[in-house]
């Protein structure tokens, strides 16, 4: 995943300015700074919810903000979008199940309808991956049955089971009690320690992008001040701003 020279703005804010950086496939890089610093915004471009002013974002070599149509780049159009999106899987602070459908169908609903699975196919896949998030117990329940903690591990299994290469996660633990953000996050770690997918992260955990993070990237008013391993960042910061961020809140 790519952000080259992106710019947004809203209104007089530029919220992310000229700003570049990279992820490369199956690596698991984690947002930090203070709040205001861009870091949702970042997500939010990546799932279309908004789009850059200027820059271009690119996906596995897919570009998700612009195509090419007989050589020449122009603004990317819905259809393009969708296909490029399919890559993209996202878990929110406030899990965003359908209250109405029942766990099994939370999984299966989006690779039966937008990726045209079978529904045996998805069914199958759904129960793996109720497995992998210690929930086939609970597969018949409705999210309102389930805890904060349940009910997220159910959007985590969501999210994967449209196959994603990338998976952002955004600020996943935030809105859950703190004696249920353990097994949130242990599964999280098993993902991204068995899996070749590549994660996008924002959280205020440190002690789990320590774990998980190949690369940690520090924001501070829209571009990267300082980036580097979580030992480095965490252990040995050298930009004032990151040292400050980091004693504030760790
Ligand atoms: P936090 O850690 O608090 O979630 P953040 O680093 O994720 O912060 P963003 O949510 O990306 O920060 O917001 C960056 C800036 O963009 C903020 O100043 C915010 O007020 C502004 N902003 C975000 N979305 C909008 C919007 N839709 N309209 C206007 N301003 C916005």
């Amino acid at each position: 995943m790519r952000f080259d020279r992106v710019t947004k703005r809203f209104g007089s804010n530029t919220v992310l300015d000229n700003l570049d950086f990279t992820v490369a496939p199956g690596k698991h890089v984690t947002l930090i700074g203070p709040s205001g610093s861009g870091k949702t915004t970042i997500l939010r471009l990546l799932m279309t919810l908004i789009r850059p002013d200027e820059g271009t974002i690119r996906v596995d070599g897919d570009c998700l903000t612009h195509e090419d149509k007989g050589g020449v780049l122009h603004p990317a159009g819905e259809k393009h979008i969708r296909e490029v999106r399919k890559k993209i899987g996202m878990v929110f602070q406030q899990f965003n199940l359908f209250p109405n459908m029942k766990v099994l169908r939370n999984i299966t609903e989006a690779p039966v309808h937008v990726l045209g699975m079978s529904k045996d196919e998805a069914e199958e896949r759904a129960r793996e991956l109720l497995e992998l998030v210690g929930l086939t117990e609970h597969i018949d329940k409705y999210p309102t049955q389930l805890s904060g903690g349940q009910q997220q591990r159910v959007a985590i299994a969501r999210a994967l089971a449209m196959r994603p290469q990338v998976l952002l996660l955004d600020e996943v633990t935030s809105a859950l009690d703190p004696e249920l953000v353990a097994g949130v996050l242990d599964v999280l770690r098993d993902i991204a320690h068995s899996t070749d997918i590549t994660m996008l992260c924002v959280t205020h955990e440190m002690n789990f992008a320590r774990d998980i993070s190949d690369d940690v990237l520090m924001f501070d008013q829209g571009k990267v001040i300082e980036s580097g391993s979580p030992e480095k960042i965490f252990n040995d910061p050298e930009n004032e701003r990151t040292r400050e961020f980091l004693s504030a809140i760790l």
